[in-house]
C-alpha cells in the first residue's frame, strides 16, 4: 500500500440555507497533503471541516475548484468512477457506524463482502483486528466493546481495501480525551506501517498536536497550514 498525495485547489462549496440565502461552507480552499503524511484539519464547529473531507472523499460535489488524489482528478469523475474511487479510500466517522447484528470480524469484512477480492476477506479482517489491538474479540458483537474498541473496529474496516488515503471525521468526538489520543496514536502507527495518507478533521488541539501538520479552517477559508513540531 502506498499513500496518495492530496492536492486541493481553490475549492468552493455553497449551500442554500433558505430561498435566496446561501452559505459558503468552503470559500476557496487550497491545500497539499503530502504522501503518507498525517494531517489535522482544525477549526471550530461550522468552519467547513466535514464539507472538505466529504468533497475529498467524493461523497459530495464541489461547486468549483479541483481535487487531485494520487493520479485521480476527483472533481472530474463520473458517478460510476466515484464509486470505484471511494473503494480506494477509507472513511472513519465520529459515530462508529458498526452493524449491531454482525460480529466484529464480519463488520471489518463487510465492505468487501459483495466484491471479488484478490485476498481472503476473513483472513484480512483478522489481521487488521490484530493490528488495531483487538485480537481475541473477533467474534464479539460491537455492543460488547467500549467506545474506543468500537472505533478500532471502524478503523480496521476502513483499511480492508488497503486505501491510499484515510479520511477521519472527528474520530475522537465520542471518546474521552485519553482514549481519543490512543486512537490518534494508532492512526499514526498504522500510517508508519502501511504508508497511507491520513486526514483527520478535529476541533481538539491535543489530537492535532499528534499529527505531522495542521490546517486551520475558519468560515470556509484556510487561516494557516503549519507543521506541528
Ligand atoms: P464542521 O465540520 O467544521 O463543523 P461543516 O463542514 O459541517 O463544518 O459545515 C460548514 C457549514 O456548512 C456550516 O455552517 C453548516 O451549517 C453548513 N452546512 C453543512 N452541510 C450543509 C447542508 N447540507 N445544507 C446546508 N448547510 C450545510
Amino acid at each position: 500500500m502506498s499513500g496518495f498525495q492530496v492536492e486541493v485547489c481553490d475549492l468552493h462549496k455553497r449551500y442554500m440555507t433558505a430561498p435566496d440565502q446561501y452559505l459558503d461552507a468552503l470559500a476557496g480552499v487550497s491545500l497539499t497533503a503530502p504522501e503518507a503524511s498525517v494531517g489535522a484539519v482544525m477549526g471550530p464547529s461550522g468552519s467547513g471541516k466535514s464539507t472538505l473531507l466529504h468533497l475529498i472523499g467524493a461523497m459530495d460535489a464541489a461547486d468549483s475548484g479541483s481535487i487531485r488524489v494520487g493520479d485521480i482528478d476527483v472533481t472530474a469523475l463520473s458517478r460510476r468512477e466515484q464509486t470505484a474511487y471511494r473503494r480506494r479510500i477509507g472513511f472513519v466517522f465520529q459515530r462508529f457506524h458498526l452493524l449491531a447484528a454482525l460480529t466484529v470480524a464480519d463488520n471489518v469484512s463487510a465492505p468487501v463482502l459483495p466484491h471479488r477480492t484478490t485476498f481472503d476477506k476473513h483472513q484480512r479482517a483478522l489481521e487488521l483486528l490484530a493490528a488495531v489491538g483487538l485480537e481475541g474479540r473477533e467474534q464479539s458483537l460491537p455492543s460488547r466493546l467500549s467506545g474506543g474498541q468500537q472505533q478500532r473496529v471502524a478503523i480496521a474496516r476502513a483499511l480492508i481495501n488497503q486505501p491510499g488515503l484515510l479520511l477521519a471525521d472527528e474520530p475522537t468526538g465520542n471518546l474521552d480525551s485519553h482514549t481519543g489520543i490512543d486512537i490518534i496514536d494508532l492512526l499514526v502507527r498504522l500510517r508508519d506501517e502501511h504508508g497511507m495518507t491520513v486526514l483527520i478533521a478535529t476541533h481538539d488541539s491535543a489530537v492535532a498536536s499528534r499529527c505531522d501538520y495542521m490546517i486551520q479552517l475558519l468560515d470556509g477559508e484556510i487561516e494557516a497550514q503549519a507543521p506541528t513540531t
